[in-house]
């Protein structure tokens, strides 16, 4: 569906946020689409219900979905989006759309936790084998493919350690071997990253996090190139896949300030990064966007945007005084899930959760920073450290 002003002169970013899915048979007068509550759509005819020219019915879209779609897609550069009821069942309508009972999935070991669950419960009982990779390993990838290695699943920067891993190469190995790459593009957004462009041919994308952007929401998107079109369009339908208009109406709204919203993230997280760097208790900040950080390169060649969302690892420290330090905060509240405007700081010790890669470190914080000012968040960080100092 064309957006609002969809003619041929190029739009930076900013530009397209605001005017993506405005498209006046939608919205009519009016600024933004109607939240249409529909289940059934009526017709004239009989043979107008059996060829449908436009809607058919509530399941299959609605002018609400039809502009989130649309949005999703022209920025994703995409062929075609859909709306998933969470980020989760987005990845896993993407993993049943490309995969086939039988089949190998390469999955990046840092991959979100519950995907990884869902490789090891319903991908199994499918007999679909999930092998794991490192992040680092690029073009050596190939040395995990097999003749029913169908996708690879990635996501960068990785979930809580951040890694970053190298997409098109990735990509090449897999295309090679008529094999599927999808992307899990939370982190990023298509405003800081383009993943199809890049080689991937199925985004996923969990919108709770920075498209709805205010922790009032569960919504998952898809988005897919010319040749994944089809067959995730269709397992996504198969599968009953729906999304109420409120909550597709909040993520349109959403969208219209991811711009500035971002900017500020990303924005307070460096600064907040840039001072947590100097600590004598950091070991480490996990930030691609740090020139120091181990997949600075990657990043820089690839994307052109971040977030608020990283990692801290700290000299030594136990659970018990990361627990301590994140307890103490009066800013940072504890609690899963991001993107939204407030800070939110967790502990996790991945040591235990990787199978393809080993985590040393210890306990890591990850911080989400959040629209408050970040010399706000950088004092209440201070007073954490005393408090955890204060802890054996
Ligand atoms: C949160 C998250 C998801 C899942 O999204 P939900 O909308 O919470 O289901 C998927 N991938 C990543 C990287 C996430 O952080």
């Amino acid at each position: 569906m064309a957006g609002e002003n969809d003619d041929e002169r190029p739009r930076k970013p900013a530009t397209r946020l605001v005017h993506v899915g405005r498209d006046k048979v939608i919205t009519g007068p009016f600024v933004n689409p109607p939240v249409q509550h529909v289940s059934t759509v009526l017709f004239d005819t009989m043979d107008e219900m059996r060829a449908p020219k436009g809607y058919s019915y509530g399941r299959r879209g609605n002018p609400t979905t039809n502009a989130l779609t649309a949005a999703i897609a022209e920025l994703e550069g995409a062929a075609g989006a859909l709306v998933c009821p969470s980020g989760l069942s987005a990845a896993s309508v993407a993993l049943l759309a490309a995969a086939n009972a039988g089949d190998r999935v390469l999955m990046v070991d840092t991959v979100y936790g519950p995907v990884r669950h869902l490789a090891a419960s319903v991908l199994a009982r499918l007999d679909i084998e999930t092998v794991f990779f490192d992040p680092a390993i690029g073009a050596g990838i190939a040395a995990l493919m097999t003749p029913n290695t169908t996708v690879i699943y990635a996501e960068a920067p990785g979930s809580l350690t951040f890694e970053m891993l190298d997409l098109p190469a990735m990509a090449e190995v897999a295309h090679a071997a008529g094999a599927t790459v999808v992307f899990d593009n939370s982190w990023a957004t298509p405003l800081g990253f383009r993943p199809l462009e890049h080689g991937a041919d199925i985004v996923v994308m969990s919108a709770t996090k920075y498209l709805v952007g205010h922790s009032d929401a569960i919504v998952g998107t898809l988005a897919a190139n010319e040749r994944l079109w089809p067959r995730l369009l269709e397992a996504h339908g198969s599968l009953g896949t729906h999304v109420g208009p409120d909550d597709v109406f909040l993520t349109l709204r959403g969208i219209r300030t991811l711009g500035v919203r971002l900017e500020r993230h990303s924005a307070s997280a460096t600064k907040v990064a840039h001072w947590l760097r100097r600590r004598p208790e950091v070991a480490r900040v996990l930030y691609p966007p740090l020139p120091d950080d181990r997949g600075h390169a990657l990043w820089a060649r690839d994307m052109n945007g971040a977030c608020g969302l990283f990692g801290v690892v700290f000299n030594g420290w136990s659970n018990a005084r990361a627990d301590a330090f994140v307890e103490s905060l009066a800013l940072f509240a504890i609690g899963a899930s991001w993107g939204g405007f407030e800070s939110l700081a967790i502990v996790a010790n991945p040591a235990g959760t990787r199978t393809a890669t080993t985590w040393t470190e210890g306990p890591l914080v990850r911080l989400h920073v959040g629209l408050e000012d970040p010399d706000d968040l950088i004092a209440d960080l201070d007073l954490g450290f005393a408090a955890a100092a204060a802890t054996g």
